[in-house]
């Protein structure tokens, strides 16, 4: 099932290309309209999900820092990509790119995809230098050490289109965290470490405003919410959802949860909450199905007050298919040990958003008794199988000075038996290189329990992201080994401790 709604967002991409003056108007002209011939292909290719907008054939330092400067405070610039036709000398960038604030990509591409034996002399050359172009272009970042994404190919290959379009979904995923508010009732589940960090150092990284709003006032939006609105929501869960409960008064309650969290974070501009068990004071059940019905639309949730992974749910969402991808909040819970056939088992006590869900059979919406937490009544649920499929696991630790964003690329499997008794969404999988080498390698790099799935977002665009932003990436990939996963981790701790 695809998310609800569709969130979109008004952004855009801008191709700077680099160049000089000593070629005379001719070669400039030509390298203009080539670039924006470029832009005109890679726009209506339909690979790319946000608009490339051509800002110009940069020759001069101020030409640079202009478009930069402009780059930087525009909100509907979500990112920048370069690229040098011609060989464009790096020392007229150093103010702009010293300066940049945005996701940097460099394309390196050229125009011609074949040097054409006849046709080449030392004038097509003059034009046709990509290779000595980026290389002066390349240095100039490296030297810097800003971060940058660099993709080499030809701008007509599906694969290279299909890259820069992967990168755009991160630079929105930024662009989104840069921008992102919490909202957090009640504070963590007591005693956990995992989830507690450092939300002063995670503001000036991530830019994310994570902040605490009371249950009471919840409940105080609960009682405001009208039998039409619970109407209106209920036929919404019956044209989505099997109803497999004949406790249509707790399913109402669920819906009327959900309408009160969905009007305090619209109120307040946040894209994610959390909320505990142990903090639900006035309210007869945890909110299952109604949180479950909210990430479905797009927004982030993380249970027992995990505002980190709250977040990362909201921004994974957003960097997936038309911006409310197959990504969710999840929790690893228990194995299954056979030799062979391994497989670990992901769940949460409730909410499991549905967009996971395979197609096979509609999520079904069922009642059971929660004996964890201040449950008066037993709350509703969607129940279903995860879909099957190559998907991640992301989670995000606070190391102490540092944040460390752990990836894992799993498999996900139609689950290898029907648990009839299991009360909540449930899905199996894999993970890389194999159930007890990824356990070791998840473990040791501090992993949390809990994390986000997704189907849509992949490993590398989780690395840009991180690259972006400035914090820690491990990776947790079929090749790796819990060898050099430690020794990565600990050259990692030196060279985080010397920045
Ligand atoms: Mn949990």
């Amino acid at each position: 099932m695809k998310g609800v709604s569709m969130i979109k967002y008004n952004k855009e991409f801008w191709l700077l290309v680099g160049s000089q003056t000593l070629y005379g108007d001719e070669v400039l002209n030509t390298v203009d309209s080539r670039a924006a011939e470029m832009v005109d292909y890679l726009n209506e290719s339909g690979r790319l999900p946000y608009k490339l907008v051509y800002k110009g054939t940069a020759k001069s330092n101020l030409e640079i820092t202009e478009i930069i400067s402009e780059a930087n405070y525009n909100k509907v610039c979500a990112g920048v990509i370069t690229w040098c036709h011609t060989f464009s000398p790096s020392k007229m960038w150093i103010n702009g790119l010293a300066m940049l604030q945005k996701p940097y990509c460099h394309l390196a591409t050229q125009y011609n995809k074949a040097i054409p034996n006849d046709e080449i002399d030392m004038d097509f050359m003059n034009l046709n230098q990509a290779a000595h172009g980026d290389r002066e272009h390349g240095f100039i970042a490296a030297r810097l050490r800003i971060p940058r994404k660099v993709i080499a190919g030809y701008w007509q290959d599906e694969r290279v289109i299909d890259r820069l379009g992967s990168w755009m979904k991160s630079a929105i995923g930024v662009a989104v965290s840069r921008e992102l508010k919490v909202m957090r009732f009640g504070d963590n589940m007591r005693e956990v470490a995992v989830t507690e960090g450092d939300k002063v150092e995670v503001q000036a990284k991530l830019g994310w405003q994570v902040n605490t709003w009371a249950v009471g006032d919840l409940v105080k939006e609960m009682a405001a919410v009208t039998d039409a609105e619970v109407d209106a929501l209920m036929e919404t869960y019956k044209a989505s959802y099997y109803i497999a409960t004949d406790n249509i008064d707790a399913i109402r309650y669920q819906a009327k949860e959900e309408i009160a969290i969905e009007k305090m974070l619209a109120r307040e501009g946040c894209a994610a909450f959390t909320n505990t068990f142990q903090d639900l004071y006035g309210m007869e059940q945890l909110p299952g199905l109604a949180s479950q019905h909210l990430m479905a639309k797009g927004y982030g949730y993380g249970g027992e007050g995990d505002w980190k992974v709250a977040a990362m749910t909201a921004i994974m969402k957003a960097m997936g298919e038309d911006g409310n991808g197959a990504s969710a909040f999840m929790e690893d819970y228990t194995y299954h040990l056979e030799e062979g056939n391994e497989y670990s088992l992901g769940a949460h006590m409730l909410e499991v958003c549905p967009s996971l869900a395979s197609n096979d059979a509609r999520p079904r919406i069922e009642t059971h008794h929660l004996g964890i937490g201040m449950n008066e009544k037993d709350p509703a649920r969607l129940v279903f199988e995860g879909k099957a499929g190559k998907a991640i696991v992301v989670s995000l630790v606070d190391m102490g000075g540092r944040l460390r964003l752990i990836c894992q690329d799993i498999e996900c499997v139609k689950p290898i038996m029907s648990m009839p008794n299991l009360p909540v969404a449930r899905v199996m999988w894999k993970p890389m290189p194999d159930l007890l080498s990824g356990i070791e390698c998840w473990i040791t790099a501090g992993g949390a329990h809990h994390t986000v799935l997704s189907y849509d977002v992949s490993a590398e665009q989780m690395k840009d992201f991180a690259n972006m932003l400035g914090i820690e990436f491990v990776h947790i990939d079929k090749n790796i080994t819990v060898e050099a996963l430690e020794k990565e981790i600990f050259f990692n701790d030196i060279a985080w401790n010397l920045q």
